[in-house]
């Protein structure tokens, strides 16, 4: 017999899956979501990879998923034939924590522990991906048996629950010698008595299940399920009356047949795989393009709101987009961040989810959603995808369909849901202003601030124009820490006493987002920390400066010899009402928030 290796699993491994099994899940049942969702993974690695190599899938034809349900013997096998993994890749994917959904989980787990009030409990966390090792959720024995094409021998994994090493070995039963792919068997945890887990391997659940969670997967799931057909069968009729009508006829003799149901077993198609961006969008519902957005995402809150259209004509491609509810990284979130966040699919095959950077821009890096184009040929390279005339379109069609998505939130009745965005999202499209003049005009409306007329709901740009006197030619602001601190600025007390608004620009990068605009509907920006504010109409009363001058024009002089290169010019100025002066910046030097911003850099 060949040797048995043993094998410890990476720390974090082991305290996971004593985690998963012990502590949090009481919904054991999504271990066959995580299996096909891996199963299906794999069959779309092959599908892509053979489009160059078309030798990788000549061993067996059909791509699909297999499930044998024995529950006498409390037995579970999940067959697909897709990737499979050399012996390496073993080690690799289930003896340590990589870039997986299992690493996600502990993120996400974290966030959740940190944040008790958004729900952290078991049956939040329930509903997270934790891949593979769910298993173990209800077997405590597992064997992975698998073969790649890039590796000439099959291999078995094995592990049980609460061990700390699990087992690689090379497959040498010919009857369990598949061409190509992965088999994964579960022996159900029997021997404890407690639940009835044998329960999990009743084909009829299985059915189910595969019903229930996997009506997303692109590839046939095949279950074994009993099945029965009636047929007549003749009996021997020896009835006492038969017998004595001994000159029946051919007619008669018919009627000595019986129905039965004939029962056997067989392979059955159990999921349905036309992709939902396939189908009409009439006909699907809102709850279908939530639950397609939390599976095909492992997320598990629904999406803020989608978009599924099809564009005709010089390209053609189908898309379902959409708005998370939250920003995955947190609010502070850094957009040079990878994500996977677009799938790419050419005439339905999987291509990649690590193109959405030639896609989407970056300051919309947080739209979700998948891609299928007609007019990309399958071995599409990123290469290809930076040079091509047709991903260029496709870029302009999806950007406009994600504003409009993002604009439908902003006019939802629904107030929340835009003020949820903003809080998650602002800082992104207040970077597009910076990155994407071109799309200006789609960014501003969706803007907010806090203003000097609503300090606790912010404002869009189109309420503070509508509120603007009419006189006023200049949309004011004022950058600052804080809107405490924005509140005090002696620049404003001018303007609060003649009822002029004032937005509060308080994040970091509002000042150059807004300078970035220049102006919203014609009215331009002004910043009111800015020597030579004018107020226009709303401000003149030359008689009363001129005698200000006269009066303290010695005073300033005397004031800026005192001073020296320390200050620019002083200057009579009629902004203040109140206070006695102020310290302004020059009409094209930095403004002191931004002299702030960029000395906290170069610190
Ligand atoms: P994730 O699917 O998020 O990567 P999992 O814990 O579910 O995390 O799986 C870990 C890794 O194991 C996968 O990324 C994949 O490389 C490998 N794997 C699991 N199941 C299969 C399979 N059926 N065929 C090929 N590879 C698999
Ligand atoms: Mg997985």
């Amino acid at each position: 017999p060949p040797p048995v290796e043993k094998y410890e699993y990476q720390a974090e491994v082991s305290r996971l899956m004593d985690l998963i099994v012990n502590s949090l899940y009481s919904n054991k049942e999504v271990f066959l979501r995580e299996l096909i969702s891996n199963a299906s993974d794999a069959l779309d690695k092959l599908r892509y990879l053979s489009v160059t190599d078309p030798d990788l899938s000549k061993d067996a034809a059909d791509l699909d998923i297999r499930i044998y349900a024995d529950k006498e013997n409390g037995v579970i096998t999940l067959t697909d034939s897709g990737i499979g993994m050399t012996r390496q890749e073993l080690v690799d994917c289930l003896g340590t924590i990589a870039q997986s959904g299992t690493a996600k989980f502990l993120t996400a787990l974290k966030v959740l522990l940190d944040n008790k009030d958004a729900g952290g409990d078991n049956n939040l966390i329930g509903q997270f991906g934790v891949g593979f090792y769910s298993a173990f959720l209800v077997a405590d024995r597992v064997t992975v048996s698998t073969k790649s094409p890039k590796s000439d021998k099959q291999y078995v994994w094995e592990g049980e629950e609460g061990s700390s090493s699990y087992t690689i070995k090379e497959e040498t039963d010919p009857q369990l010698i598949i061409p190509r792919g992965t088999r994964i068997t579960l022996h159900l945890k029997v021997r404890n008595a407690l639940p009835d887990y044998k329960g999990f391997a009743d084909p009829e659940r299985v059915q189910k299940l595969v019903k229930n969670y996997s009506q997303f997967v692109s590839f046939p799931i095949y279950t074994w399920q009993e099945k029965g057909y009636t047929k007549e069968v003749e009996v021997d009729d020896d009835s006492a009356e038969s017998k004595q009508d001994n000159q029946d006829d051919q007619a008669e003799r018919k009627k000595k047949t019986k129905k039965v149901v004939e029962r056997y077993w067989d392979w059955e198609l159990t999921n349905e795989t036309q992709p939902i961006w396939l189908r009409n969008s009439k006909e699907v519902t809102t709850e279908e393009y939530n639950e397609f957005y939390r599976k095909t995402f492992n997320e598990y809150l629904d999406p803020l709101a989608s978009s599924h259209f099809t564009t005709e004509g010089e390209v053609e491609f189908r898309s379902i987009l959409y708005v998370p509810p939250v920003s995955p990284m947190g609010k502070d979130d850094v957009v040079n961040q990878k994500t996977k966040n677009i799938r790419l699919y050419v005439k339905r095959v999987f291509i990649s989810d690590d193109f959405d950077g030639e896609l989407f821009p970056r300051y919309l890096s947080f739209i979700k959603g998948v891609v299928d184009s007609h007019d990309l040929p399958l071995n599409v390279s990123r290469e290809i995808l930076q040079e091509s005339r047709i991903v260029r379109i496709m870029k302009k069609r999806l950007v406009k369909k994600a504003f409009d998505m993002i604009l439908g939130i902003s006019l939802s009745e629904n107030r929340e849901d835009y003020e949820k965005f903003w809080d998650n999202f602002g800082k992104h499209l207040k970077l597009g202003c910076i990155e994407d003049r071109e799309n200006h005009k789609r960014l501003a409306p969706l803007l907010r601030f806090f203003s000097s007329q609503s300090e606790n709901d912010m404002i869009s740009l189109d309420e503070y124009v509508e509120n603007m006197k009419a006189e006023q030619k200049a949309i004011y602001y004022v950058a600052s820490d804080s809107i405490t601190s924005a509140k005090n600025a002696p620049f404003l007390e001018k303007l609060l006493e003649k009822e002029l608004e004032v937005l509060y620009l308080v994040e970091p990068i509002d000042e150059v987002a807004i300078q970035s605009l220049k102006s919203y509907k014609d009215k331009d920006f002004i910043d009111i920390s800015k020597e030579d504010l004018d107020l226009g109409k709303c401000d003149k009363n030359e008689e009363k400066e001129a005698a200000a001058k006269k009066e303290f024009g010695q005073t300033c002089d005397w004031i800026k010899k005192r001073l020296g290169d320390k200050v620019a010019s002083v200057q009579i100025s009629s902004r203040l009402s109140s206070s006695p002066c102020v310290l302004v910046s020059g009409k094209f030097g930095w403004s002191a928030n931004m002299e702030r911003l960029m000395k906290a850099q170069s610190a």
